[in-house]
């Protein structure tokens, strides 16, 4: 653990987060603040330190209706406006979030416990990418001609939807906001969007650095619960598509949600990702490269709360012994603590019901006779909810710890002896995210990339998405791609198709 947060406070060393203005923290409908009719508030936690952070609107299926008809109210207008201004308004709040960055960074470090070292202000200016690309590309909607012959014109635009309703959960709550917002209104759709009740400051700091710059009604926010707000977003009739990013299992909610009206939907949804190990990659010079990847592919210093973490670790067992115990040690130097000190690696997960359910698979584990290469099972109620990053041998592919998404720093590790097992045991699972190799084999790459089931495979490497590439899942980890233009055009426009006789 860090220093203790009384003495670092007292020293300066803890940088409190600025709330978002008075005001500010109930729904945004319109282009004004509203707080929900009903008047009922739900309180944000600071999950490092167990403290009341802010008080926000909870907004229920009447907001999202009002928003929904702002939405609508605003679409023609939107739709109609050159993409190059539509673009020039998404890169200007890019901008406003990069002037803010600091201040930004220490308020979504204190609702997220996600560290500001390592996490949160990395978070603020990926969002800022993200806004800043989306405003680049926003002129690239481009549609196709078709060469049918003489006597004939066709061609193809690509059209907006119309009101599109995001949902987004509290992981990394801005950088996805970001994303919601950038596709949407990048292709003249107009938006609801619906933040994670554990962690909407951050995006409610964004919409009023927006409120002045995208016209009233194209860019709505609703607070509130899941089951409230987020599930009379997902069946509202004029919501003509739905973008939902959180758990498969609320996600399939979402889906018959929009089946029943046949609304387009996109789904990014949870993972276990496979990370393997071959045992060209424990030689040198490439050992360190190899377990600093390993690490970073678990996302150890988000406490393992990351779609895309790499939790299954396979490692071939003739390098085994030389890849764990550098793994374990790694893990173990991290320093956790409160997400806003300077000093700290790891810092809270994001509440009680979390905490309680990561310590309850690591305690599963240990009295089915795991082995702790590092780590413990995290101690009950404490004052933070800061986690052990712990590293798990001595079970197999099967064990509830090593199928199901833990979202914690817990990373399961089992040796492998073949390559058709290996891939074998990493395929067998119903998620299809995210996939890690470490090997320097060219054949092997090209062989192993295509075996594995995941919507993302990395190779030597365990960074994050980067604006332009096309992410998303197989399987039950989702439907469609974000982060790209092409994902973007699929996802949030269709293609109409004009076909015009030309006069002889
Ligand atoms: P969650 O599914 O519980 O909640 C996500 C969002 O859905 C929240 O805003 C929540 O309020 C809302 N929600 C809850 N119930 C709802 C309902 N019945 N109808 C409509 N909306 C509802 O997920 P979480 O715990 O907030 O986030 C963690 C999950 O998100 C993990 O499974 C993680 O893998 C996944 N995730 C996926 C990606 C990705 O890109 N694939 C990215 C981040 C997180």
């Amino acid at each position: 653990m860090a220093e203790n947060i009384a003495d670092a406070a007292s020293a300066g060393t803890l940088l409190e987060p600025r709330l978002p203005v008075d005001g500010v923290a109930g729904c945004f409908i319109d282009g004004r603040w509203h707080w929900p009719e009903s008047g009922d508030k739900l309180i944000v936690e600071n999950p490092s330190r167990r403290v009341p952070l802010a008080e926000i609107g909870r907004g229920t299926a009447r907001e999202v209706g009002l928003a929904v008809d702002a939405a609508t109210a605003a679409f023609p207008a939107w739709r109609a406006l050159a993409a190059s201004e539509r673009g020039r308004m998404l890169s200007e709040l890019g901008d406003r979030l990069i002037a803010d960055a600091e201040e930004v960074a220490r308020l979504l470090a204190a609702e997220t416990g996600n560290a500001i070292k390592t996490q949160s202000r990395g978070e603020v200016m990926g969002a800022a990418g993200v806004l800043k690309y989306y405003g680049g590309v926003s002129v690239e909607q481009k549609g196709e001609t078709l060469p049918l012959g003489p006597g004939i014109f066709s061609y193809s635009t690509r059209e907006p939807h119309g009101v599109v309703g995001s949902i987004i959960p509290w992981n990394s709550p801005l950088q996805l906001g970001a994303v919601k917002i950038s596709m949407a209104l990048a292709t003249g759709n107009t938006l609801v969007l619906k933040p994670a009740e554990d962690a909407p400051l951050a995006v409610l700091r964004l919409v009023e650095m927006a409120a002045d710059i995208f016209p009233p009604g194209v860019f709505n926010v609703v607070t509130g619960l899941g089951e409230e707000a987020g599930a009379a977003l997902a069946r509202h009739p004029d919501v003509a598509k739905v973008s939902f990013t959180g758990s498969s299992e609320v996600g399939k909610l979402v889906a018959h949600a929009a089946a029943d009206r046949i609304a387009n939907v996109t789904l990014e949804l949870g993972g276990k990702s496979p990370c393997i190990v071959f045992p060209d990659a424990a030689a040198e010079p490439h050992l360190d490269q190899t377990v600093t990847g390993i690490c970073n592919a678990m996302r150890f210093a988000r406490q393992g709360q990351s779609c895309t973490a790499g939790s299954r670790l396979f490692v071939h067992r003739s390098v085994w012994d030389t890849i764990m115990p550098r793994v374990a040690e790694k893990a173990a130097a991290m320093v956790v603590g409160d997400a806003l000190d300077p000093d700290v690696d790891i810092g809270a997960v994001i509440n009680g019901e979390r905490y309680g359910a990561i310590r309850a698979y690591v305690a599963e584990a240990e009295a089915e006779g795991a082995t702790f290469l590092t780590g413990a099972t995290p101690p009950d109620d404490p004052p933070g909810y800061q986690p052990i990053p712990t590293v798990l041998a001595g079970l197999d592919n099967t064990w509830r710890v090593a199928r199901e998404e833990v979202f914690g720093p817990v990373l399961v590790a089992i040796p492998w002896d073949d390559e058709d097992e290996v891939v074998t045991m990493a395929n067998d699972t119903h998620y299809g995210l995210a996939a890690f190799l470490f090997t320097r084999d060219a054949a092997t790459i090209i062989r192993m990339t295509r075996a594995i089931d995941a919507g993302w495979v990395q190779v030597n490497q365990g960074g994050g998405q980067i604006p332009g590439m096309s992410y998303g899942g197989t399987k039950q980890s989702g439907i469609g791609s974000e982060y790209s233009i092409e994902g973007a055009l699929e996802a949030y426009t269709f293609r109409k198709c004009v076909t015009i006789a030309v006069d002889p």
